[in-house]
Order: structure tokens, then sequence, then C-alpha cells
């Protein structure tokens, strides 16, 4: 008890933090050095050699990326740091979200030569949006080309981000051997060993040389004036005739860090094990703990009305972020506890499901042990044992005082692919395989084609579908053979219209009897599904009009053009009739479903298309063939701009012309562009492009 409740007080000394980065950026890496730094592991993994400890999934480590969001506890300075990971590749989009929704605080990690790169700049405005507040780390700064100030301020042109330096690099490229605190003064050198990592040793800055002393002064100014300007505490401070302290500007620096006005900026070098402790350091000082962050909010399941809870003195609350099937643990539910606490073993309330489960035991999780824990308190992000029905984005807490946090929301898979088991017991394997995949990721959907008999598994991106497939061989042992990716269009309705649908039987004993007349008509983009009723005067009686309603819904399943789902559409039930006897619930909704696809082919439909947003870099003398590439597969080119690491090209291109474009663009720059692809919106497909897109149906 005294632990947990030392700790309840220590709430402040707690940092869920995440690094978040375009992929090579150097996360896995930084991550692996902090782990290291902090004493949990012993020797440095490097991703290189494939043997990061973050990187446990096989295939994350031949492929050298992260994909799970996997969090680990370490120490740092009396502090207790949970690192939740977040991938690097924007297929993942979904990881990055849930991360960003948990974390307290975030570490851009950049490219010292490239600076802000397309990722970093997608995840940035995710981050906008959960309004997290951000350090940014420049690492490789041992580059050839690496440039500090630069890659800071490609955080202002690219972001619009406000970066204010607190560090300088003391020598650069192959000579870069630490950091000045621009807040101390103190200098972090790091000297070479004969073996093993450099060692640190902290200077003062009148031993640096005249140079850094120069940098140092400019610098340093530089920042008082962004603190004063971001701080009107600090600003009458600086006005004033007393020199700020050390404690003065490190405190209104972080009150405008968590404030989100600005990003304070270190540097380093992962690879290099150069500038890590004063990152940790940074961490501490600018970051949030969980009593900085707003308290969380959620509705009351009896009667919706909002609740507020604080990270202090308040029921037990826990969103449940993420399931992973472990190999060793089974099936483990990360959760992220916003207030109160609960014992390993008790009992909790699944809010959203509404029913009672037993925590089982719960872990935290370090990155080469696991550590078992009596009882759970706010601000952990402990991982459950035991839990069979909570799913992701489910809250968990006591039941007399209920509470239903905001879910977490996923786009839908716009690509996908038929698998089928290559032999008979492999086919309970596959499904057993895919349910359970399905569990730990979202995005990921499952659905069994009727017509076909085959089983389709749906996605966020080529790559997505390529990693599941291979989870599937590699941890369930699984076998299939798969299709061709597909597209996933979608259908809109063209105009409004009626519809009228009636569903009689009669043979022998009791007959079914069911009839709805509705209209349909298009919404804007994204609107989703809305169904009114409009019936007076009872021509359906009321228990028959939730019958309708799923009966039309399930017919939007199943468009007219290819089978696709119907999206944006707005229903509305304005008649029907009934009979005395034969009426049921089955028979509306039968006439339901009837009555929408009478009413779609009247008003006709048109073809949807899912349109990826993709950024290209490349080298110059390439950019006549990437551009004239883009053009071949119907590509929108937007923004083309000059950057220090070469051509950029925004562009929009259809998901149905990009099929096996990692290839193509390899071998159309020599391997020297690089490019990232993500979900941007659905748009029509364009006439003389139908006919092939419904072929392939
Ligand atoms: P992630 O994709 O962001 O997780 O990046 P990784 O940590 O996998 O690193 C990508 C590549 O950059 C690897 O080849 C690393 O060895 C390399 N790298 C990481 N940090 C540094 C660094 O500080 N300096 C240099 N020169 N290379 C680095």
């Amino acid at each position: 008890m005294s632990e947990n409740s030392s700790k309840k007080t220590q709430l402040s000394k707690v940092r869920n933090v995440g690094f978040i980065a375009h992929i090579d950026a150097g996360k896995t890496s930084v991550t692996e050095r902090v782990l290291y730094t902090t004493g949990i592991t012993y020797k440095v993994g490097t991703v290189d050699q494939g043997t990061a400890v973050m990187d446990w999934m096989a295939q994350e480590q031949e492929r050298g990326i992260t994909i799970t969001a996997a969090a680990t506890s370490t120490e740092w300075n009396d502090h207790d740091i949970n690192i939740i990971d977040t991938p690097g590749h924007v297929d993942f989009t979904a990881e990055v979200e849930r991360s960003l929704r948990v974390l307290d605080g975030g570490i851009v990690v950049l490219d010292a030569v490239a600076g802000v790169q397309s990722q970093s700049e997608t995840v940035w405005r995710q981050a906008d949006r959960y309004g997290v507040p951000r350090i940014s780390f420049v690492n490789k700064m041992d580059r050839t080309g690496a440039d500090f100030i630069a890659s800071a301020n490609s955080i202002k042109t690219r972001l619009g981000g406000q970066p204010v330096p607190v560090q300088i690099p003391v020598g650069s490229e192959a000579d870069f051997v630490g950091v000045v605190n621009l807040v101390t003064g103190e200098a972090s050198i790091y000297e070479k060993q004969e073996q093993g990592p450099p060692q640190l040793v902290k200077q003062d800055i009148s031993v640096q040389t005249e140079s850094v002393q120069n940098t140092f002064k400019e610098q340093r100014d530089l920042l008082l004036n962004a603190v004063a300007d971001n701080d009107d505490q600090f600003l009458e401070l600086y006005l004033g005739d007393t020199e700020p302290t050390i404690d003065d500007i490190q405190t209104a620096l972080r009150r405008a860090t968590l404030k989100n006005l600005v990003t304070p900026i270190f540097c380093g070098s992962a690879k290099n094990g150069i500038a890590v402790e004063p990152l940790l350091d940074g961490i501490i000082t600018y970051l949030p703990s969980p009593e900085d962050v707003p308290p969380v909010t959620g509705t009351d399941p009896t009667d919706a009305s909002s609740i507020v809870r604080h990270a202090h003195d308040e029921p037990f609350t826990a969103l449940a972020y993420k399931v992973v099937t472990d190999p060793f643990a089974g099936r483990l539910v990360y959760l992220r506890v916003y207030s109160g606490e609960a014992k390993s073993g008790a009992m909790v309330y699944n809010a959203t499901r509404k029913k009672m489960e037993r925590l089982g035991r719960v872990l935290r999780m370090h990155a080469n042990r696991r550590e078992e824990l009596e009882v759970i308190v706010s601000g952990d992000i402990p991982a459950a044992v035991g839990l069979k029905e909570t799913f992701t984005g489910d809250t968990l807490c006591d039941r007399d005082t209920a509470i239903v946090l905001e879910s977490i929301d996923f786009p839908d898979p716009v690509i996908s692919i038929a698998v089928e088991p290559k032999s008979r017991p492999d086919q309970e394997k596959l499904a057993q395989a895919l349910i359970k995949l399905g569990e730990e990721d979202p995005t990921f959907q499952i659905r069994h084609d009727k017509d076909s008999g085959q089983t389709i598994i749906a996605g966020m991106g080529e790559l997505h579908l390529e990693i599941l497939l291979d989870r599937m061989r590699r941890e369930f042992g699984v076998e299939a053979a798969t299709g061709q990716p597909k597209v996933s269009y979608r259908e809109a309705v063209n105009q409004q219209a009626k519809g009228d649908g009636k569903f009689i039987r009669q043979s022998g004993g009791r007959g079914q009897y069911g009839h709805a007349v509705l209209t349909i008509e298009p919404l804007d983009r994204d609107s989703g599904i809305q169904f009114e009723n409009k019936i007076t005067g009872g021509s359906i009686p009321r228990e028959y009009i939730k019958p309708v309603e799923n009966g039309a819904k399930e017919a939007l399943g199943s468009g007219i053009l290819g089978g696709y789902s119907v999206v944006d559409v707005k229903i509305t039930l304005t008649d029907g009739s009934f009979h005395a006897v034969d009426s049921s619930e089955m028979a509306f909704h039968i006439a339901g479903s009837m009555a929408v696809k009478d009413a779609l082919r009247r008003a006709g439909c048109s073809l949807l298309e899912p349109v990826m947003a993709v950024e290209i870099t490349t080298p110059d003398q390439f950019l006549g063939d990437v551009l004239d590439d883009l053009s071949r597969r119907r590509g929108l080119i937007g923004e083309v701009r000059l950057d220090r690491i070469g051509q950029i090209v925004q562009s929009k291109i259809p998901l149905a012309e990009m099929f096996g474009y990692a290839t193509d663009i390899r071998s159309l720059t020599q391997g020297r562009a690089g490019h990232s692809v993500q979900f941007s919106h659905y748009d029509h497909v364009p006439a003389n492009h139908v006919a092939k897109a419904l072929a392939e149906v």
C-alpha cells in the first residue's frame, strides 16, 4: 500500500511519452539508446543487426520498422518514463492515432540532414489534433550534411510550429561530440572509449572554444526572447532588473510547451550514443506529467450526461488502447489508467460493453522483463492478462461510478485480398489466426464472401496486408494462398428517389406481411448513413420501425453496381402498411431492404474509389520521369518544391493505380527516391475507368 500511495502523490514524476517520426529518422535507435542509458538493457541492440529490444516481432526485425505500440517502462532521475511505441509507417496510421490518444507528450525525432519529412508532417498534424505537447530531437548529427538549426527551422517552415533550440551542438558531422544546454550553460561532451559507448563528461561553457561560446551567446539570447514572447510571466521578469534564474527559464519554457506554443529542440546521435542523457533530462523538464494534461471526459452510460475525471482523487477509469496476443502471456490488453486505482484480480466494469470482468494479473512491461503489479494507479500504462471481453477503445471503471470514455476512431480499410487455406487443417487455423489479428488491429477487417466462398481480409494499404499475411504464417503457422489485392470501392447515390418494398408470403398457416415506402437521397461525403422515421398515423406500427431501419441499412451494405457498400445516404421512411395477423419483425426487415434496393435502382449509383496522398522525394535528375509516371497513374500533381534533400512532389493518386508503386519508383530512380502513402479521400471513378474497375468484381 505504501508504495502505491506514495506513487499517487508522485504523479508529477510520471511521463507517458512516445517517439514519433518519419520512417528511418531513427526512432527505434533513439528508443534503444534511451533504454540502454536508463539501465534497462545491458547491450545496445541496433536496428541494423536486427536485435533492437522494442522490435520484438520477427518481421519488424527483418524490415527494420516498428509496427506495434507496445509500452515500455523505464526510470530516469527518480521519474517513471513510460514509452509508448508508435510506428513510423503511415500505413499504420491507426497505431499512431491510438498511441497519441494515450500519451501525454511526444518526442519528434528528425533526421539532421533531411529535417521534417512527409511522415513527420502527418504525425505532427495528428498530434496537433490531440493537443499533444512536443519536444523534438534532431538525430543523426554525425551525418555529413547534418544541420541542427536548419532542421529546427523546418518545424517552422513545414509545420508552422514554433521551434526553440534549447541546445547547441559541439563539433559537427563526424566530429560531433556533444551539446551545450542553452539554459544552464552546461556542456555534455562524449569522449570516445576504446570499447563500448562513449563516456559522458560534464563541462562548463567557459572551457569551450570561442566559436562555441559565441554561438552559445547568440542562441541563448534567441531562446530567452522566444520564452519571453510566449510567456507573459517571464516577459515581465525578463524586462525587469533581475537576471532570470535557470528555474525561471525552465518553468516558463515548460509552461509554453505544455500550452503547445513552442517546441524545445534537442540534438544528438543515437547511433553513436551522443546526447541521450540531456534528452532524457529534457523529457522530464519540458514534457507533461499526467496531472499537467487536461482531465479526461466521457459520458455516464445511464443518462449520457458528460463526466470529467481528474488524475487525482477520482474513481477508477482506464481506457483499453491495444490488444495483443502474446506468445507467452496470451491475450494482453494494454490500458491507460486515467484516475483511481484497481487491484490485480479485482472485478472491474467494462462500461462500453456493460459487463463485469476480472482484471486478472497486471504487468508493467519493461524492455526485456515483466513486472507483476499488485495494483494499477492513475497515470499507469500497464498490460492486463485475463480480460476476455475487453477490446480496443473500451472503458474499464467501477460499476457504481461508471463512465464511457470516447472510443478511438479508426478509418475504414481501403484495400482487400482473398485468402484461402492451402489444406484442410489450415482452414481452422486460418480462422483462429484472423480472429486474433483482427482483435489486435481494428483497421484490419475480415469477411466471408458468400458468392465465392472466399475469406476476404481488408486493411489500410499493401504493406499493411503483407505484414498481416506474414504474421499469419509465422505466428500462427498458417499456409494460405492469396489472390490479387483489390481496391475497396464504394458506391454513392446519384439523386433522390423513392422505393417501395412489399414482402408477402402466403403458405398455409400464418403468412408474412411487411410493407415499407421510403426515399433515399445523397449526403455530403463522410456524412455516413442517416435514418429518419416520418410515419404518422401508424401505417407501420412502432415496433416494426426498427426492423425496417435495420433491413434498409443492411441493403446499403451491398450496392447495385459492384456490391460495394453505399455511403453517405439519408433514408426517410414515409409510409407502409401492415397486416394484423401476418406482420412480423422479419417481414418488415425484408420489406425495408427491398424498398432500399428499389430506391437504389431508381436513383442510380456511381462508383467511388479511394485516393491516396503520396509524397515523393527524389533527386532532381529523376524529377521528369517521376512526374511522367504519376501522370500515367491518373495522378494529380500538387506542389513540387526544391528542398535541401531534393525535389519534393505532392500528389493524389487513385489507389487502383498504386499497386507495385514501391518497386516501380525504385527502378525509376535507381532506388534514390523515397515516398510515403496515406489515405486521402474517396472520389468518383472517371467514366472511362468504371468498366475496368467493375470488371475486377
Ligand atoms: P526508425 O525507422 O525511425 O525507427 O529508424 P531506425 O532507428 O530504424 O534507424 C534508421 C537507420 O538510421 C538505421 O540504419 C540506423 O542505423 C540509422 N541511424 C539511426 N540513428 C542514427 C544516427 O544517430 N546517426 C546515423 N548516422 N545513423 C543513424
